[in-house]
């Protein structure tokens, strides 16, 4: 048995998602990485506690579990570094703190998830950060919303309501050359459909909570960075003493070994239903990269390798109560909020309640659906359902 596992000679990604992180050394005869729970750390004496070399120093700076999480990530994000943290959210509020600091401004997408618009507007502020929104679709016009103290640009692509594709390329490299980072959310794609550090974005942020679990029973965020942001992002994680649990890291390792199946299989159905989707009568447009009639289908095309399961629905003018009896009496698809497991959800959407920099029109009222890994025919019949309980309604 060789001790490969930390560094595999096969590139392909699902031989990769086997092989990172595994254990190494005498513990390699053991499949998986063991929860190591730590606080205090021993030293054998004075001299060594002095001498500051050991590999493992306190718990919250890191442990063997946390370290093959984190090197996992780094590979498949292709980035200098990777910190963990307790939930997405933190990913995205650290991110932004990582690379800003009083007195500069950041340029954000609209379609940003929304409680990371929340942190800009209140916590940022309140520490002397402004914020500019932009259009989703500004590409090389971004140069124009360049302020002098601007030191940062946020990007979610897609945005994950109402998916629009950014162009990462023409933002980093405008960005650079006026000595501002590049922070995109891809939690939607994950590393194995979009490396957005290739692009030229300098950090890559996800809630790992969605597909890197895969099972909706941990929240976890990850931070990976390139050469020129890591030693920013690493500092502010550690000056925040944020630390995740050992079972959580776990659990997203044990997410890694199925995520390359998953998504696969949430591609597949959610391009079929999509598909289904944009034949039906009550339906106005289908908000899935995948779907050549996608507006960002070319870009979609060029900057990622595959589609996750995730996608809104605009359907044609119809009342609220008319929405609500399509989803509630659905039998496979629950209510409720995030997505990336294995089941599916659907859930009403209202995509113009928080935007500024551009206006979300829609005909009708939107939904989003996370395809999961149901039969995708049983999928659609109980979709079909829910539009002939919308057409009792008008
Ligand atoms: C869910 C989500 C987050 C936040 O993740 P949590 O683990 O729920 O805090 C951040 N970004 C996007 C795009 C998300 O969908």
């Amino acid at each position: 048995m060789s001790d490969s596992h930390n560094n595999p000679p096969a590139r392909s990604i699902l031989t990769r998602l086997s092989h990172l992180g595994r254990p190494s050394g005498d513990d390699r005869i053991f499949v998986n990485q063991p929860v190591v729970r730590a606080s205090t750390i021993l030293y054998d004496t004075v001299a060594d506690l002095h001498a500051k070399k050991a590999r493992y120093s306190y718990g919250r700076r890191g442990t063997p579990t946390s370290e093959a999480l984190e090197t996992a990530i780094s590979d498949l994000e292709g980035a200098a570094g990777t910190v963990l943290t307790p939930s997405g959210l933190a990913a995205v509020s650290l991110a932004l703190m990582s690379a800003l600091s009083a007195g500069d401004h950041v340029l954000v997408v609209d379609c940003i998830y929304e409680p990371g618009r929340h942190f800009c507007d209140t916590t940022l502020k309140r520490f002397g950060v402004t914020t500019t929104y932009f259009d989703p679709h500004v590409g090389a016009g971004i140069a124009d919303l360049f302020q002098p103290n601007t030191r940062a640009v946020y990007l979610e692509s897609p945005g994950s309501e109402t998916f629009e594709i950014a162009d990462i390329q023409a933002i980093s490299e405008i960005a650079h050359a006026r000595d501002a980072l590049v922070i995109v959310d891809n939690t939607w794609a994950t590393p194995v459909f979009h490396r957005p550090l290739e692009l030229g974005a300098d950090i890559s942020l996800m809630a790992a909570t969605k597909y890197i679990v895969g099972h909706s029973d941990a929240l976890i965020g990850t931070v990976a960075a390139n050469e020129r942001a890591w030693r920013q992002v690493k500092t502010t994680h550690g000056n925040l003493g944020l630390f995740t649990g050992p079972d959580d890291m776990y659990l997203t390792l044990r997410g890694l070994r199925t995520l390359g199946v998953r998504l696969n299989q949430h591609q597949q159905s959610a391009l079929k239903i999509a598909r289904w989707l944009e034949g039906r009568a009550e339906v106005e447009r289908v908000l899935y990269p995948a779907l050549e009639s996608h507006p960002d289908h070319a870009l979609w095309k060029r900057d990622f390798s595959g589609a996750a399961g995730l996608m809104g629905v605009v359907l044609k003018p119809v009342s609220r109560t008319g929405v609500a009896a399509l989803i509630d009496g659905l039998v496979y698809f629950g209510i409720g909020y995030s997505w990336g497991g294995y089941e599916s959800l659907a859930l009403p959407t209202y995509p113009s309640t928080h935007r500024t920099a551009t206006s979300w029109t829609a005909e009708g009222p939107s939904i989003r659906l996370q395809i999961g890994l149901e039969d995708a025919d049983d999928l659609i019949a109980d979709l079909a359902d829910g539009f002939h309980r919308l057409s009792l309604h008008g």
